[in-house]
Order: C-alpha cells, then sequence, then structure tokens
C-alpha cells in the first residue's frame, strides 16, 4: 500500500459501519480476496492486490457519506461493478476500499414519453434490455458480458459490444449521469435532454474514466423503437483475409448499416464448439462473419438480406446462413459470446487484447499478429467487433511456459506499437486499468498524459479514487502523484 494513505484500522471500519449499518461492511479475507479481481487472471500481476475493506452502500447518501469519509482520511476507493473487466479496472491497487454496488441495483425510471430509462450503477445490463422490451423498446449497449455485467461498469469503460456498428458505445446511449466527487460532493451532469451546448460535457468525460473521477450513482439511458424483426448471417469463409477484407465492404458497396458485424477465426470457431459441445455449419472454414440485419418493413429486409447475401458470395463466400427464428439465432450468438470463456477454460495462460485501428488496417493488424505469434512462438485465436475496426487479439500458451511474462512483454511491446503506426490504440471498450497503463505513453504525447494528470487532480486532487488505473502512480515529495 502506498505511504500516503491512510490505512483502513479497525476504528476506520467502525466509522465505516456506521456510516452504512454493519451487514453493508466486508472485512474478512475471503470477502476481501474475492472482491479484490475481475477477470483478467490473478497470474497476470507480479503481486496480489487486496482490499482492506469491502463496502455495500444502498444509495446515493451512502456513497457520498463514504467518499467524504475516505476524502478526509486519505484512503482509496475502488468502485467495482460485476468485475467482469478485462483491464484490472476493479483490482485495488492501493488496497483501502472496495465500493460494491450490487445493492444499488434498482430500474427507478421508464420514461416512454422522453424515450429513456434511468438506472441504479448495479442493474445488470441484460436487465435493462429486457425491461425495455417488455416496453417494446430498444437499449442498444450489447456486451458479449451483458448477462453479468453492470451498467455502472458499462459506463465506467465505454463499454462497446454487438452493436456499435449501428448504435454506438454505452456513452452513445448515456443521457445523465448523478455522479459522487471524490470529496462526496452529489451532482448531476447532463439531464434527459437530447442535446446540449451549455459548458463541458462533464458527463461524456466519466463515461470511460473507469472510477478515476467519481463515482457514478444513477444512469440516465436513451432508448430507441425496438426494430420489428432481425435476421443474422453466418457467412463463413476459406481464410481470415477474405473475410477481413469484405467486411468493410458490407456497408460501402451493401448500402447497409447492419446492427454487427463480428467476426471470429477458424481457432475461435472450434473453441466455441468444444466449450459448448456443438457443431456450428462450415466449422472448417478460416473465418466466420456474423452480420446482423434489423428493419420493421419484411419486404426490406428480404431485400437487405438477399442484396448482403449476393455480396458476400461475389467476394468469396463458401456460403451464406440465414438465422431468422429465436434457437438458431441464439445458437450463433452463444458461440460467439461465449469466445472469452472459452479461452481462460483451456489456456493455462494467456493474453486477451482489445486493439482497435482504422478498418482499413485491420488486415495489417492481423498479418503483423501472425507474425509476432510465430516469432515468439505462440498461438492466437482472435474474434471481434470487425465492423468497429475491434480486434480482440488472444496470445495463448497452450502449456505452462515459466517465460511467459517475458514473452507477453516483448510480444505486446511490439504489437502495440505496430498498432499505434497504423493509427490504432490499445484498447476499444476494455479500457486501460491496471493492464495497459505503462502503454499509455505509446498512444498519447506528453501533453495530452499531462492534460490527464490534470484532469484527474481537477477531480480528485488526493488521488483517492481507484489509484493505479490508467495513468501510472507514482510517489513524489508532498504525496502521490500522477505520472506517465
Ligand atoms: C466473457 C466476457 C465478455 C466480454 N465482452 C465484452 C464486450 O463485448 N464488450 C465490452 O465492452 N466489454 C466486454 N467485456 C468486458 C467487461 O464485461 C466490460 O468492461 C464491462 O463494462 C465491465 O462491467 P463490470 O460491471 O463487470 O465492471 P467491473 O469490472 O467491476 O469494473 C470496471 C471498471 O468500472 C469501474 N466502475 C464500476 N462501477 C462504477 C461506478 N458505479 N462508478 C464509477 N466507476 C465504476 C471500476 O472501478 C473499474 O474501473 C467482457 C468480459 C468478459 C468476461
Amino acid at each position: 500500500m502506498s505511504p500516503n494513505y491512510s490505512p483502513v484500522t479497525e476504528q476506520v471500519v467502525r466509522d465505516l459501519a456506521e456510516i452504512l449499518g454493519k451487514s453493508n461492511v466486508a472485512v474478512d479475507l475471503e470477502k476481501r480476496i474475492a472482491y479484490s479481481y475481475d477477470e483478467v487472471p490473478r497470474f497476470y500481476w507480479d503481486r496480489d492486490y487486496i482490499a482492506e475493506a469491502v463496502v455495500f452502500p444502498e444509495t446515493t447518501e451512502h456513497v457520498a457519506a463514504v467518499m467524504k469519509y475516505a476524502n478526509e482520511h486519505v484512503i482509496p476507493v475502488t468502485p467495482r461493478g460485476a468485475g467482469t473487466g478485462l483491464s484490472g479496472g476493479a483490482v485495488p491497487f492501493a488496497g483501502g476500499i472496495v465500493l460494491s454496488f450490487e445493492k444499488m441495483r434498482r430500474i427507478l425510471e421508464l420514461d416512454r414519453k422522453n424515450l429513456t430509462i434511468t438506472v441504479e450503477p448495479g442493474v445488470v445490463t441484460a436487465e435493462i434490455t429486457k425491461a425495455a422490451q417488455k416496453e417494446g423498446l430498444l437499449y442498444a449497449g450489447d456486451p458479449c458480458s451483458g448477462d453479468a455485467s453492470f451498467i455502472g461498469g458499462n459506463v465506467a469503460e465505454n463499454a462497446g459490444g454487438n452493436k456499435v456498428v449501428k448504435y454506438g458505445t454505452t456513452g452513445n446511449s448515456v443521457l445523465a449521469l448523478e455522479a459522487v466527487l471524490a470529496d462526496g460532493t452529489v451532482t448531476w451532469f447532463g439531464g434527459k435532454r437530447r442535446k446540449d451546448a451549455t459548458g463541458y460535457d462533464f458527463a461524456h468525460l466519466i463515461v470511460g474514466s473507469e472510477g478515476t473521477l467519481a463515482v457514478v450513482t444513477k444512469i440516465i439511458l436513451k432508448l430507441l423503437p425496438l426494430p420489428g424483426k432481425v435476421v443474422d448471417l453466418l457467412v463463413p469463409f476459406p481464410d481470415v483475409h477474405s473475410a477481413i477484407d469484405f467486411a468493410p465492404l458490407i456497408q460501402s458497396e451493401g448500402k447497409v448499416i447492419p446492427s454487427s458485424i463480428e467476426f471470429m477465426d477458424g481457432k475461435s470457431i472450434r473453441l466455441a464448439e468444444r466449450f459448448l459441445n456443438t457443431v456450428l455449419p462450415y466449422d472448417d472454414a478460416g473465418a466466420h462473419l456474423i452480420i446482423q440485419l434489423e428493419g420493421n418493413d419484411p419486404d426490406v429486409l428480404a431485400d437487405d438480406m438477399e442484396r448482403i447475401g449476393d455480396l458476400c458470395m461475389s467476394y468469396g463466400a463458401l456460403e451464406v446462413f440465414v438465422a431468422d427464428n429465436r434457437t438458431t439465432r441464439d445458437k450463433l450468438w452463444k458461440a460467439r459470446k461465449c469466445l472469452a470463456e472459452a479461452i481462460m477454460a483451456y489456456y493455462p495462460k494467456y493474453s486477451l487484447e482489445d486493439l482497435v485501428v482504422p478498418t482499413s488496417e485491420i488486415p495489417k493488424l492481423m498479418a503483423e499478429t501472425t507474425r509476432l505469434c510465430e516469432k515468439y512462438g505462440v498461438q492466437e485465436a482472435n474474434f471481434g467487433h470487425v465492423g468497429d475496426g475491434n480486434m480482440h487479439v488472444n496470445i495463448l500458451f497452450p502449456e505452462e511456459r515459466p517465460d511467459w511474462h517475458e514473452i507477453i512483454e516483448g510480444l505486446l511491446d511490439e504489437l502495440y506499437e505496430f498498432t499505434a503506426g497504423i493509427g490504432g490504440t490499445l484498447s476499444g471498450e476494455h479500457g486501460i486499468g491496471l493492464k495497459r497503463q505503462k502503454y499509455m505513453c505509446r498512444v498519447m504525447d506528453q501533453a495530452q498524459m499531462d492534460l490527464i494528470s490534470r484532469v484527474k487532480t481537477a477531480f480528485d486532487p488526493k488521488e483517492i479514487l481507484n489509484p493505479g488505473k490508467m495513468i501510472r502512480c507514482r510517489e513524489r515529495e508532498g504525496g502521490p502523484v500522477l505520472s506517465g
């Protein structure tokens, strides 16, 4: 723990129990460990980062009182959603208090006139989708982890997912946030209005800030009319390159904006089959694309489907399978959505990456990934949101290797550098967290790094909010100071 932070003493625990009620404070080791990790495997870190206390606020007032107390006593606070993060964002790097949102899980309002839904941060993403659907409305956020992740975590990471091509990331659905600042002040950023040119856009500065600037306690999300009909096309290609070369043409030549354009390479297809104990069509293909189309007019949708199907075939697809009923569509999406879990299940060591490049550069990124995996003697399995240029490159070690950490470091160093050189960046949706902060200077110049430090200081002068994330925290005389 940083010597600049105060420890969580028995007195602190008593004070927290006074603020929140005894049942909302946990200090037993088992709970502290359980709430100190996300989905980045523990082997990734050089040591364990364990919370000194875990608290479970039930209201904004609880959160405000905890923050006020922590700020006064200079105790670090790490907000936590469902812990499905893939960047170590919810790992309590400096110990202190983990602020879990699992008890703030109410849907507060669905406003049909303004097409908004107001929720607490602990609502599971899929619950929002279901609540909207019940009213014939669409909540467009759709991360693959949506059955588990919390909306607060989605906002903090600016989560993407499978519908970004058409609807954008979580931030595009956020209209307003209730935030608790580091000193316990409660404020609202934004409102139910669809546009706002009044001052800085603080709501969207908080989106994607990974719990380093403020704690989100309520969220107003935009809803849309639910499309009447949805169709998924599963399109096998003979190899990775024909699939990724084709993907951008779906919009430019197909003249349609699909809601999803997803990609799985051959290895990912086989991994999904093994994990789900299922068989997918053309499972010996080099790659699959999943293209989702939606609309209200069945004739228009049928035309779009036919045009995209023909286009696929003219660019080398092996076949076009149409999934237009719930069962086949579910089967398809299960395969796509299980891939991160499949890798976690079968590989003793791996690194799940989240690179994003201009869509035209994906072929170069894939070629370089293969070259580097060959150079370092490791395997790759790649899948992702190809329609957004966001590829989940996965570096796989089929066996335990004592030098895995050095290999990963060397490989990622080269891969990130290459990605930056073709106009890409470190993460499209998983965030920087603890995992990628040391690479930030690869994609941001000193002016931007300094700005990040200054914004952080403006919001959180004592650096108690999620320290050690996004940019590195180092000690300097007079207290902890952020630096590149
Ligand atoms: C199998 C699998 C599939 C995935 N698929 C996708 C995908 O398709 N798209 C995608 O974008 N991500 C995906 N992810 C990553 C992950 O699910 C997302 O990053 C998600 O947004 C994290 O939500 P969470 O509730 O689990 O947050 P956590 O992991 O608990 O926390 C994430 C960050 O949010 C901060 N935070 C949490 N709540 C608050 C709050 N109320 N206020 C301020 N800060 C807060 C934490 O401090 C941390 O920095 C996947 C993960 C897995 C395991």
